[in-house]
C-alpha cells in the first residue's frame, strides 16, 4: 500500500499557513535517495549524478543536490542560468540539449559546462557559435530500431522506440563526429544515450551500459579518441502504481559494475568515469500535490472536483499517467466508491484519476496526489488562466518552508502588452 510521506496532522498544520493546492517535497527522502545513488556507484571513481533540472527546477532542491555531491543536467538557456545561480560550476554542469541555440552553447561554454552534442551537424555549429571546440566533449548516440528488455521478475516489459526519437546520432555519424572533433582539437570524449523512460526494471541501466561500453571500445579502436566518460542519462523509473515494486539502485549499480568489468576493463578502459542524469528517480516519489475536495457531481459518472488542475500536474492529462491518490486521514478506510477526480479546466482530460476506487469523501478533505516530485510542477502551464501552485519543502526537522510562491494574477498579466 502506498502511504504519503506526510500525515493528516502535519497537513492540517501546513494548510493553516499555505492554502491548497501546493506541491510538497520531502527533504529527508530526497537526501537519503541521493546518498543511495552515490553509494551504488561509489565503486567508480569520478562517478557523478547530474540531476536533470527539468524534472524539478527549484533552486532550493538544486542546492540540496549540490550539497549531496550531484551536478546539474541542463537543456536550455534558463536551466543553465539557474544552475549557475545555484552555485554549480564548470564540469558540475552537463549541457545535454537538442536543436540547440547558439546563445545556449555560448553560455554553456562560458560556464565551462560539459557540452553533449546531439547531432553531427552541431560539430560545426558549436565551433561557429563559440569560436572553438572544447577539450572535453560528449556525443549522444541513438541506436535506432526498437529497444526491449524482456519482462523482468515483476512482469514489466520495457520497450521504447529510439528509431522514432529525435535525439542523438546514428552509429556511422557518431564515429564521424568523434573524428571531426578530434581533428578540431578535442582531447577527451564522452558518450551519452537515453533509450527508455520510466523503466521499472533493475536491468535497464546495466543493459544500456553494455551497449555504450561496447560502443566505446569500438569507437576507441576506430577513431583513436580518448573516451573517458560514459553518461547513462535518465530513465530509471519509480513505482507510480501501488502494485509496482521500486527499483533497487544498489542492484542497478552492481549490474553496471559487472558490465564495466566485463567490457571496459579488459579493453584497457578502466579509467572511464560514469555519469547519470536521473530526474524522476531523484525526486519523483519525494513530492506530492496536496489539493482539497471542493465539489461532488453525480451525472452519468461520479465526479470529485478538487482545487488543483492539470496546470499543476499535467501527466495524467497528457499521457494518461497514473498517480496514486490518498485521502489524508482515510489511509486505511475501505474504498466504497469509484470516481473520477477532476480539476476545473475546460478540457475533459483534466482528470487526476479516472474510475478510481476511493473511500467516502467529504467537502474539504485533503487529497494527496502521490509521486509529483518530478515532471509535476515543472510541466505546469497557464491554460484557462490557471496560476501555478506554490512549492513547499518539508525539512528534515519537520518544519515547512515555502520554496516557491504561488503565481498571482499579476504574474499572469506581466507579459501582456495592453
Ligand atoms: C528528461 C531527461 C533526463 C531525465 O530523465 P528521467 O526519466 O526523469 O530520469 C535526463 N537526460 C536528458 C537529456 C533528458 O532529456
Amino acid at each position: 500500500m502506498k502511504r504519503p510521506f506526510v500525515t493528516k496532522a502535519q497537513l492540517d498544520e501546513i494548510v493553516k499557513t499555505y492554502p491548497t493546492p501546493f506541491h510538497l517535497y520531502d527533504e529527508k527522502g530526497i537526501r537519503a535517495n541521493a546518498r543511495r545513488v552515490n553509494a551504488a556507484f561509489a565503486w567508480n571513481p569520478g562517478f557523478r549524478e547530474y540531476f536533470a533540472v527539468k524534472a524539478t527546477p527549484n533552486p532550493t532542491l538544486l542546492k540540496i543536490f549540490r550539497e549531496e555531491g550531484c551536478g546539474a543536467d541542463c537543456s536550455s538557456l534558463t536551466e543553465l542560468m539557474l544552475a549557475e545561480k545555484c552555485g554549480f560550476r564548470g564540469q558540475e554542469i552537463m549541457f545535454s540539449s537538442n536543436n540547440t541555440l547558439a546563445e545556449e552553447y555560448r553560455l554553456a561554454d562560458r560556464l565551462g559546462a560539459i557540452i553533449n552534442l546531439d547531432d553531427l551537424t552541431h560539430v560545426d555549429f558549436l565551433e561557429e557559435s563559440i569560436g572553438h571546440i572544447p577539450e572535453t566533449i560528449f556525443c549522444r548516440y541513438n541506436p535506432g530500431g526498437v529497444f526491449t528488455l524482456g519482462a523482468s521478475k515483476d512482469g514489466h516489459q520495457v520497450m521504447d522506440t529510439p528509431g522514432d526519437a529525435k535525439y542523438g546520432m546514428t552509429r556511422p555519424q557518431i564515429a564521424q563526429a568523434f573524428r571531426a572533433l578530434k581533428a578540431k582539437g578535442a582531447k577527451t570524449f564522452g558518450l551519452h544515450c537515453f533509450l527508455a523512460s520510466n523503466t521499472i526494471s533493475n536491468d535497464y541501466y546495466p543493459e544500456l551500459a553494455g551497449i555504450l561500453f561496447r560502443l566505446a571500445v569500438e569507437l576507441k579502436e576506430e577513431t583513436g579518441c580518448d573516451i573517458r566518460y560514459i553518461n547513462l542519462s535518465g530513465g530509471i523509473g519509480i513505482p507510480y502504481r501501488p502494485e509496482e515494486e521500486a527499483n533497487d539502485i544498489a542492484l542497478i549499480g552492481a549490474g553496471v559494475r559487472q558490465k564495466y568489468e566485463e567490457i571496459l576493463v579488459p579493453a584497457g578502459m578502466g579509467n572511464v568515469k560514469l555519469c547519470g542524469e536521473l530526474g524522476r528517480f531523484m525526486t519523483g516519489p519525494y513530492g506530492c500535490l496536496v489539493t482539497r475536495v471542493l465539489h461532488f457531481k453525480h451525472i452519468y459518472k461520479e465526479y470529485v472536483g478538487v482545487d488543483a488542475c492539470a496546470a499543476d500536474l499535467m501527466r495524467p492529462a497528457v499521457y494518461g499517467a497514473y498517480h496514486h491518490i490518498t485521502a489524508a486521514g482515510k489511509e486505511d478506510a475501505p474504498c466504497t466508491q469509484v470516481v473520477d477526480v477532476t480539476g476545473s479546466l475546460c478540457e475533459n482530460c483534466d482528470k487526476f484519476a479516472v474510475d478510481r476506487p476511493m473511500p467516502a469523501l467529504e467537502r474539504g478533505d485533503l487529497l494527496v496526489i502521490h509521486d509529483t516530485g518530478a515532471h509535476g510542477h515543472s510541466m505546469g502551464y497557464n491554460y484557462n488562466g490557471k496560476l501555478r501552485s506554490a512549492e513547499l519543502l518539508l525539512r528534515e526537522d519537520g518544519t515547512v518552508k515555502l520554496i516557491r510562491r504561488a503565481e498571482t494574477p499579476e504574474d499572469y498579466f506581466a507579459t501582456a502588452i495592453w
